[in-house]
């Protein structure tokens, strides 16, 4: 299938410079020198290991057809570990082959077991298609692997329960359609052998608290019918992945993490984008962050040079030396920013060059996709510009650069897309563009946070009330709940069954606990705070999507700018009482921010650490907020454009948060003089919600923060950081978990930053509701040496 216009196009580009060369080419531009740190990641020569005795010569035939000459270390050792019934989780890089490791123990039980089934769950319909063609192409007799989701029509659904013996599909579906359905399912769930978990590092947050129950669910079903299955889960990086995949699924699971598959060495840079002189903070300058998110900002002043426009300039550079390249940009107006301003400048430079440059977006057929990875690999396109979108399950390896905008949130997201770097055996080029904020500049200036740590864990909590309770609901309908079941379900299930049973949900009897309502609890996996609201365009009715409550007053209000598919709407009006918002198409040249105001207050204390002067918690709070505003910023430029009230409700969240508490007379003995207490607080408020990330997985829109120079419920100056999510998400959790190891990286970020009272990369918030004032930067880090002396490391 090739496309015709490959003929008029140039042939592939030939072996380009070398990755050292096009980096001192790259960082020769400026006048001062941007890369901060380079880090060579050395090849790696790939470990294969022998068949496992038990894959019949079929099953390896099969394999053998499809390429795989023999399985590499970690798959193996993963694959024999499930094929002895333990319960195994693989976490390797990109492309490191993860599938082999359970596509092996569940086909070879196929094979040899002939009424034995599988079950696999993927995060998105489109990676259970991509697994199901992988695993039909192996053309095993018997297996009839089969997705089931909501697109699947009902008239195949009945011969997939009854025949298919390898079913693909997701946590929702799961969820909503086949545990409810768990009778016409008994024939399935009773000969189960294998649970596969795909890209299990995505099950994270409150969604991932909601799926740890859905596949406590699953077990319980299992169990009933006399099964009891083996989980594999793949995973990408992660920090601790046993512990995290035993939270998933609450069984013991062992962890095979040594990559054992061959890889090209990368040349690994950081840069950090100049400053611009103080006179030009309007005129040169993109918002580090265009979607319309959170971010609710004020009058920030851009201070360093745009990442977007760097990796813009980066791109073009590389393309015009024939690179083939690949930017990853956060946000899908970034993407597009970056592709249109690396096309205009090699236009510029010789016209018809800036053809050779696309940008990406999600939402692509799969033809489309397919035709852009050809497109790239024969190298008639060779920049492309793109939303993280690629992360998952397109297959484009082999570039001769990555360009990086922006930390992706996570060490594991970040070697995802550096692993897009290097075709066979070459050498590659990878670089990071650091925005202007605290944890890109952390970073930037700590190599050994990126290089030396191990990727952060994935965190989730299935002990969060909120998500255990609908939960527990969903399960008694399913079977009625016992006391042996309250176990399976972990820490809280007794206290939130009592619940139930005080709302008149439940109702015990001697055989247990009972549902009493004819119609099923409604619980949406992924949405959180509230029912979703929906997205209506008015001159259609057509519902375009939704957006959880939570979220909704940031992303909804009047006026906002709302994006689906890469198309741009205008926010007519949101009804809240009929949770639906009207929009309509419009693009206009501004994103807008939203801004809101925060009181809170503390409910109970689960846990704390009394050092002295100081004292760290963790607890439950209501947090009271409201938008009250928002602006309007000027996408090329981030000039704001103007701030417009709103008027919308006051939400109360119950959540929890960590918060450490300092004594006023410590403060004094630091320094800290007490008119400067606030901005102290507030500063070191900031920069410690931007670099939580650092410890969790988690991005800052997650969490939120509050300090007050004396809060009534604490009595002395305090800061607070809470979970953004009903009942918590695990994120303040793992922040007490780690508070000194944070609050060092916290206080060393403002200490290192380059400024001189405070910006964008230490202590400046993008979504500070009070315009970030005010603010001390010195004193911020006064506060956190009082913190950090008394705090047990
Ligand atoms: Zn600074
Ligand atoms: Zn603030």
């Amino acid at each position: 299938m090739e496309a015709s216009s490959a003929a008029t196009v140039s042939a592939g580009p030939g072996p380009g410079p070398s990755p050292a060369d096009l980096l001192r080419r790259l960082r020769a531009r400026g006048a001062a020198d941007p890369v901060t740190h380079v880090e060579r990641v050395p090849a790696r020569v790939g470990v294969p290991a022998p068949w496992p005795p038990w894959a019949s010569a079929e099953l390896r035939a099969a394999f053998t057809q499809r390429g795989v000459v023999a399985p590499w270390q970690h798959q193996a050792e993963a694959a024999n570990l499930a094929y002895e019934g333990e319960h195994v989780v693989v976490a390797t890089g990109t492309a490191s082959g993860k599938s082999l490791a359970y596509q092996l123990p569940a086909l070879a039980t196929l094979l040899s077991d002939p009424r034995a089934t599988v079950l696999y769950l993927a995060p998105t319909k489109a990676l259970a298609a991509d697994q199901l063609r992988a695993v039909a192409a192996l053309g095993l007799e018997g297996v009839r692997p089969a997705c089931y989701d909501g697109d699947t029509p009902r008239a195949e659904r009945e011969w997939i329960r009854r025949h298919s013996r390898f079913v693909l599909t997701n946590p929702d579906m799961l969820h909503h359609g086949i545990l409810p359905g768990h009778a016409q399912w008994s024939g399935f769930l009773r000969r189960l052998a294998y649970v596969v978990i795909d890209e299990c590092h995505t099950y994270r947050g409150v969604f991932g608290s909601h799926v740890a129950h859905v596949l406590r669910r699953l077990r319980r079903q299992c169990a009933r019918f006399g099964a009891t299955p083996v989980f594999v889960l793949a995973s990408a990086t992660s920090g601790d992945p046993a512990t995290a995949a035993g939270r998933l699924t609450g069984l013991p699971v062992t962890a095979v993490t040594e990559d054992a598959s061959p890889r090209g060495g990368v040349t690994f840079a950081l840069w950090e984008p100049p400053l611009l002189p103080p006179d030009s903070s309007t005129s040169s300058s993109v918002p580090a962050q265009t979607t319309g998110g959170h971010d609710g900002t004020t009058d920030l002043i851009q201070v360093r040079r745009s990442a977007l426009r760097e990796t813009a300039d980066l791109l073009a550079d590389t393309v015009a030396e024939g690179v083939r390249t690949l930017a990853f940009v956060r946000s899908r107006k970034g993407a597009e920013v970056v592709a249109a301003s690396a096309r205009r400048s090699l236009d510029d430079a010789v016209p018809g060059l800036g053809d050779r440059v696309a940008a990406y977006r999600g939402g692509y057929l799969r033809e489309e996709r397919r035709e852009l990875e050809r497109a790239l690999l024969h190298g008639d396109l060779l920049g492309l510009a793109s939303t993280n979108a690629l992360e998952l399950g397109v297959d484009l390896v082999g570039l001769d650069a990555v360009l990086i905008c922006g930390y992706p949130g996570t060490r594991a997201s970040l070697w995802q897309q550096a692993g897009r770097a290097g075709r066979s055996g070459q050498e590659a080029l990878a670089v990071l563009v650091a925005r202007d904020d605290p944890l890109d500049t952390y970073l930037v200036h700590h190599p050994e946070a990126i290089f030396g740590a191990p990727v952060e864990a994935t965190v989730l909590d299935p002990a969060n009330p909120y998500v255990l309770a609908p939960q527990l609901a969903c399960a008694a309908v399913e079977a009625p709940l016992t006391p042996a079941d309250l176990a399976l379900f972990g820490d809280g299930a007794k206290e939130a069954v009592d619940e139930l049973v005080a709302a008149g949900a439940l109702r015990q009897r001697p055989t247990g606990w009972y549902w009493r309502h004819r119609e099923r609890p409604e619980v949406d996996l992924r949405g959180e705070g509230g029912a979703p609201v929906c997205v209506v365009e008015s001159s259609t009715g057509r519902l375009l999507g939704t957006v959880d409550g939570g979220s909704s007053h940031f992303l909804l209000h009047p006026g906002a700018i709302y994006l689906h598919q890469g198309v741009s709407y205008v926010v007519d009006d949101l009804d809240l009482a009929d949770g639906c918002a009207l929009v309509h198409t419009e693009e206009p040249d501004w994103s807008t921010h939203a801004r809101d105001v925060t009181d809170l207050s503390v409910v109970s204390v689960r846990s704390y650490v009394d050092a002295g002067p100081v004292g760290m918690f963790l607890g439950e709070v209501d947090v009271t907020s409201q938008v009250v505003s928002y602006q309007r910023r000027r996408i090329a430029t981030g000039e704001v454009i103007d701030t417009r009230p709103l008027d919308l409700p006051t939400r109360e969240l119950r959540t929890v948060a960590v918060w450490f508490t300092l004594s006023p007379q410590s403060l004094a003995r630091a320094g800290v003089q007490s008119a400067d207490v606030p901005g102290a607080l507030h500063a070191a408020e900031h920069a410690a919600i931007g670099l939580l990330p650092l410890m969790a997985t988690c991005d800052r829109w997650d969490i939120g923060g509050l300090s007050t120079a004396v809060h009534p419920d604490t009595e002395a100056p305090t800061v607070f950081v809470y979970d953004g999510h009903p009942g918590g998400a695990g994120f303040a959790e793992r922040a007490y978990g780690t508070a000194s190891s944070w609050l060092r990286a916290t206080r060393d970020a403002i200490a290192e930053c380059g400024c001189e009272t405070g910006c964008p990369s230490c202590v400046q918030s993008p979504k500070c509701g009070n315009g970030n004032s005010p603010l001390s930067k010195p004193d911020a880090i006064r506060v956190l040496d009082v913190v950090l002396a008394n705090l047990p490391a």
